[in-house]
């Protein structure tokens, strides 16, 4: 188990090489050491962190990545300190990581099962589970996806709306149109997620990040600004549309 502080590598690299490294999320110590206990009997690298925050600190650290910790596998528990389990789900999946996510929730209403999987996640399991379950589970994942190729989105469409995310392009009725990179963030975001209603404070949470300090009047001015570039007639949005109360959504 790698230390929960300052991640480290305790096991030799080619020991390392030929393990399977499970990241395990989860705020509870007696849940978070059972399956820390089950999964190394079974051969896998567990590097857990109880809450949120840590756990992205872990997968969005480079230098961590480049010295050998990249999880295959994320269990995550949905209920954590600082960023939610869904939170996180949602932004990884968002920045394109594929890494395959196991949900365990003690919420295991219809609801919250639909929403972890829209979000993103591979598959989800109530609390109590068996651990032989879940090991069994981690497997098939982790089996199938030595057998996945990444799945590439070169394109995202909507309409008269093109995007090339990998060109930073957008072509808008057959006409490319030249957007900002926050414009072409905010765009990309709301086009991963047509229809779904965003507040001011997720949009720049999402694409302007968590140490913004401006207000979120820069949101309106943001949209403002692709509505002119990309509705027929800004005054009346067809894309771009605002949810009162609420915020935006796409469509
Ligand atoms: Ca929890």
């Amino acid at each position: 188990m790698i230390s929960l502080e300052i991640p480290q590598i305790t096991n030799s690299e080619s020991e390392l090489r030929n393990k399977k490294q499970i990241l395990l999320v989860e705020d509870e110590d007696l849940i978070r050491d059972m399956l820390t206990v089950a999964l190394e009997e079974e051969g896998y690298e567990v590097i857990s962190a109880n809450n949120g925050r840590y756990a992205l600190n872990i997968l969005q650290n480079q230098e961590l990545n480049d010295n050998g910790l990249k999880p295959d596998l994320i269990i995550l528990d949905l209920m954590l300190p600082e960023v939610n389990g869904l939170d996180i789900c949602r932004l990884l999946r968002y920045q394109g990581d594929i890494t395959p996510i196991i949900v365990i929730s003690a919420k295991g209403s219809e609801t919250d099962r639909v929403l972890g999987l829209e979000v993103g996640a591979d598959d989800y399991l109530t609390k109590p589970f068996s651990m032989r379950e879940l090991v069994a589970r981690c497997r098939a994942l982790l089996r199938r996806q030595q057998y996945i190729s990444v799945p590439q989105t070169p394109i995202q469409k909507y309409r008269d709306i093109s995007l090339f995310p990998e060109e930073c392009r957008v072509i808008v009725r057959e006409q490319e149109v030249s957007l900002s990179p926050k414009e072409f963030k905010l765009l990309e975001l709301f086009m991963s997620y047509p229809r779904r209603v965003w507040s001011r404070e997720q949009l720049i949470e999402q694409v302007w990040g968590p140490d913004f300090l401006g207000d979120t009047k820069t949101v309106d001015v943001h949209i403002r600004w692709l509505r002119e570039k990309l509705e027929l007639d800004p005054s009346q949005p067809k894309y771009l549309i605002t949810v009162r109360g609420f915020g935006y959504r796409f469509g």
